[in-house]
């Protein structure tokens, strides 16, 4: 099922004296999320991505704009007949029911040609328990499972009603690192095998990035970018989705336009034919910087990292932001720095320009010093 948001807009009313004005969680929303696919929202706590969630369930109503699920309008339509199934973060469960119970109760309540026989309800619980493998548990009560098994049945529950659409509110958040890791690929699973339209938020870049086929990176209610995760990150916006996406997290630095060149400190770095004179803002990914080549970006080294096939070099850089840089080395066939001076030369599609007042991408076209001589 294809959604469509049309000028979605949430402003909630301030509250108490002290505030001033309204909060806008939601602002103008425009895109459509393709049938069959997963789309990761994605952001820092506040943005409003519960609040979107909860416009395309229901459970709010917009200030603004429409929603469609495939071509009917649902914007007015209650919850319960949006064909939605929702997937919390706190799993939500009922304690004094066993599993099966709980996956049949959505079932419970269904009227006239919708409703099921006990022996149907039982057969649609155990199909969705298979799905996301937990058919060994289902005599069991809530409590007598992980966290991460408690999620499973959440799962199976929203999915016994066989819904349009499937909206997930950080169901990682209560796991730990191993389950969290784990739960996500099964998802990413359970998402390919039923090809249910999937929403999917998360402050967690990584997790986003990691199973999404789309993401939607949002700041203070505003869409900052929509794209593929790759495309995201290799091409980001501004300096806001460049600073969001990545671990390690890109570089920056104060930089300056002068002759065509950017400079780092004093260093020329790239050549810039097509960019305006003045301070710029840099990010480099941490995988664009090279111990080879025509090295320009001299850096104090502080420690090597070794990660297996990788090597972290730490250094130190007066332009950089909070003073130290980490770049990836893939180790095998460089020779590593083992002197204090560290010089770097730079991948040209791993550096970003941002306009220092508004944070920006500068377009443009970046060239290795070597290339021109
Ligand atoms: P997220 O899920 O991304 O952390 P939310 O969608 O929960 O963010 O919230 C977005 C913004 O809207 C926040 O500033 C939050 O304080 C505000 N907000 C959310 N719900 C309400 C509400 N019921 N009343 C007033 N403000 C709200
Ligand atoms: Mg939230």
């Amino acid at each position: 099922m294809k959604i469509v948001l049309q000028h979605l807009t949430k402003r909630f009313p301030s509250r108490g004296k002290k505030s001033h004005g309204e909060v806008t969680a939601v602002s103008d929303f425009n895109f459509e999320i393709p049938d069959g696919k997963l789309v990761g929202l994605l952001g820092p706590s506040g943005c409003g991505k519960s609040t979107t969630l909860n416009l395309i369930c229901g459970l709010l109503s917009p200030t603004e704009g429409k929603i469609f699920f495939g071509s009917d309008d649902v914007t007015k339509l209650a919850p319960e007949n949006r064909g939605v199934g929702l997937v919390f973060q706190n799993y939500a469960l009922y304690p004094h029911l066993t599993v099966l119970k709980n996956i049949i109760f959505p079932l419970e309540n269904l009227k006239g040609t919708a409703k099921l026989s006990k022996e149907e309800m039982r057969e649609r619980a155990y199909q969705v328990a298979k799905l996301v493998q937990i058919e060994e548990l289902m005599d069991r009560k809530p409590k007598e499972l992980s966290g991460g098994q408690q999620q499973r049945v959440a799962i199976a529950r929203a999915l016994v009603k066989m819904p349009r659409v499937l909206l997930l509110d950080e169901p990682l958040s209560n796991l730990d690192a191993r389950l969290r890791l784990q739960t996500r690929e099964e998802i990413r699973r359970i998402q390919q095998e039923t090809q249910i339209t999937t929403i999917f938020v998360t402050h967690d870049q990584d997790e986003a990035m990691s199973i999404s086929d789309l993401i939607v990176v949002m700041k203070d209610g505003i869409i900052q970018q929509i794209g593929a995760p790759q495309e995201v990150y290799d091409n980001p916006a501004n300096l806001f989705v460049a600073k969001f996406l990545g671990t390690p997290p890109i570089n920056i630095f104060l930089g300056t336009i002068r002759n065509n060149r950017l400079y780092i400190g004093e260093d020329a770095v790239l050549v810039v034919p097509d960019v305006p004179e003045g301070e710029v803002v840099v990010g480099i990914r941490p995988e664009g910087f090279l111990l080879t080549g025509n090295a320009s970006l001299s850096c104090a080294l502080k420690r090597l990292e070794v990660m297996g096939r990788d090597v972290s070099v730490v250094c130190a850089n007066a332009a950089c932001e909070g003073g130290t840089l980490r770049a990836i080395i893939n180790a095998e066939g460089t020779p590593l720095p083992n002197t204090e001076t560290v010089r770097f030369s730079l991948k040209p599609q791993k550096v970003f320009l941002f306009r220092k007042e508004t944070g920006e991408r500068i377009e443009c076209n970046l060239v290795p010093l070597t290339e021109v001589k």
